[in-house]
C-alpha cells in the first residue's frame, strides 16, 4: 500500500537529489506532517525556493511552486503575498540562501511582517557548491574554503530576525521532529512573518569535516545530545552555552501584517476620493 503522504509528493520525479541522511529530507516530511494535520487545501499552497540543497525542496511539493534564482525567494513571495493574500506561502531555504545572499531580502520582509512562513535549513556550510564556509559556520570550522577553521563569528539567525521584526520565530532541529511539527503548524497559522529556524545534518560536508561524523545516525545524535530548551539555557553560563544549540519557540506577538497595510491604507484613499 503507497504511503499516505505520496499524495502530498510529485512523485513521478523521485527520488530527492539529497544525499543519504541529510535533513533537507526529514525537514520535508516535518512540513509535510503539519500540512496534513492543518488540513490546509494543496492548491491554496506556493512553495518557493532559491538554490541550493534544502531550496530544491518546492520541486517535489504537490503545489503551486517555483524553485528561483540564489537568494530572491523572499522577493518572489512578497509578489505572490501582495498579489493573492488568500494564498498560504512557504519558503523553504538554507542557511547561505537566507542570511548570505539573500539576508536584505530577509530582514525586510521581517521587518515589513510579510505573512509568509519562512522555513530554514541551517546545516552550518554551503552543501550544494561542496561545503564552503557560511554566515552560519561556528568558530573554528573546518570547511573547504576554511581548511585552518573559520574565524568569523557566526549569526544567530533567530536573534538576527526577531531584531529585524519577525512576529513568530522558533528554532528545532531535526532530531526533534514532533516539536518541529508543532513549531511549523503554529507559523503557517500565524498572522505575519514566521521564521523557523532548523538545525539539521549535512552528513557529507558538515558531518565529515567540522564534526567528524560521517554516520547520518551520529549526525542526529549530536544534534540531540547538543540541544537545549530557553529554559535549560536561562540557567547557563555563556561558557556553557559555547557548542549548544538553544531550542524553543521564541517570539509569537500580533502586529498588522504588511498585507494588512496596505487594504487599510486602500480604504483611506477611497474614502477621500
Ligand atoms: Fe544534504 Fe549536504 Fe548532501 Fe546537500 S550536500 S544534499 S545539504 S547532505
Amino acid at each position: 500500500m503507497p504511503h499516505p503522504n505520496l499524495n502530498y509528493l510529485r512523485s513521478e520525479i523521485l527520488p530527492t537529489i539529497w544525499c543519504p541522511g541529510c535533513g533537507c529530507g526529514q525537514i520535508l516530511n516535518c512540513l509535510i506532517y503539519a500540512i496534513r494535520d492543518l488540513e490546509i487545501d494543496m492548491n491554496k499552497i506556493v512553495t518557493i525556493g532559491g538554490v541550493g540543497c534544502m531550496s530544491r525542496a518546492p520541486a517535489y511539493l504537490n503545489t503551486d511552486a517555483i524553485h528561483g534564482i540564489h537568494g530572491r525567494a523572499l522577493a518572489f513571495a512578497t509578489g505572490i503575498k501582495l498579489a493573492n493574500p488568500e494564498l498560504t506561502v512557504i519558503i523553504l531555504m538554507g542557511d547561505g540562501g537566507c542570511a548570505a545572499i539573500g539576508g536584505n531580502h530577509l530582514i525586510h520582509a521581517a521587518r515589513r511582517n510579510l505573512d509568509v512562513t519562512v522555513i530554514v535549513n541551517n546545516n552550518g556550510n554551503y552543501g550544494m557548491t561542496g561545503g564552503q564556509v557560511a554566515p552560519t559556520t561556528p568558530i573554528g570550522g573546518t570547511t573547504t574554503t576554511t581548511p585552518w577553521g573559520n574565524v568569523e563569528r557566526p549569526f544567530d539567525l533567530c536573534k538576527l530576525v526577531e531584531a529585524a521584526g519577525g512576529t513568530f520565530i522558533s528554532r528545532w532541529t531535526t532530531a526533534h521532529p514532533t516539536q518541529l511539527i508543532n513549531a511549523i503548524k503554529k507559523g503557517i497559522k500565524h498572522k505575519g512573518f514566521s521564521f523557523i529556524e532548523v538545525v539539521a545534518p549535512c552528513p557529507t560536508h558538515f558531518g565529515r569535516y567540522v564534526l567528524n561524523l560521517r554516520e547520518p545516525v551520529e549526525n542526529l545524535r549530536w544534534l540531540r545530545e547538543h540541544s537545549v530548551t530557553k529554559r535549560e539555557a536561562e540557567k547557563m553560563s555563556e561558557e556553557e552555552l559555547r557548542d549548544k544549540i538553544i531550542v524553543g519557540d521564541f517570539v509569537e506577538k500580533r502586529l498588522p501584517t504588511l498585507e494588512e497595510r496596505y487594504l487599510e491604507l486602500e480604504k483611506k484613499v477611497r474614502s477621500k476620493s
